[in-house]
């Protein structure tokens, strides 16, 4: 079952961030996305776009709500703008699962970016 009211989720951390019970660094949002930055950033511009409902990874998000999944892309696009690494390049990112590296189980699209990131996957 997919959970989609960010309200029922109370132990989820960014259902938290998108009710204001924890603090973030807001970057830009939308009706229905907020992006802020990420507290361990991994690049120049590292930031962090999530749903303001709780989808658990991607392709949830994608198969419940195909519009909400293109407005995050959207945002994402417009940070890289505000940020000033839309020529130079970025990367959008989904960590899923364990061995993808998902570590909270709201859907969050990391936007990287600001030097070059190098290779696709470190080993
Ligand atoms: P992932 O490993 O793909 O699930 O990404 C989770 C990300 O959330 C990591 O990059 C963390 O640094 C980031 N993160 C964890 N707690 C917070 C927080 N309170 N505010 C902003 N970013 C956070
Ligand atoms: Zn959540």
């Amino acid at each position: 079952m997919i959970v989609s009211d960010a309200a029922a989720n109370s132990s989820c951390l960014f259902c938290k961030i998108v009710n204001g019970q924890i603090p973030a660094l807001v970057v830009g949002e939308t009706e229905r996305a907020l992006a802020f930055r990420d507290i361990n950033p991994q690049a120049p511009t590292h930031v962090l776009v999530v749903p303001r409902t709780h989808y658990p990874n991607a392709a949830a998000l994608a198969n419940a709500d195909a519009e909400l999944t293109a407005d995050m892309i959207r945002l994402a696009g417009k940070i890289a703008e505000s940020e000033g690494i839309a020529d130079s390049g970025y990367r959008l990112m989904f960590n899923t699962g364990e061995d993808g590296g998902q570590t909270v189980f709201h859907v969050h699209l990391h936007v990287l970016g600001g030097k070059n990131l190098g290779p696709m996957v470190a080993i």
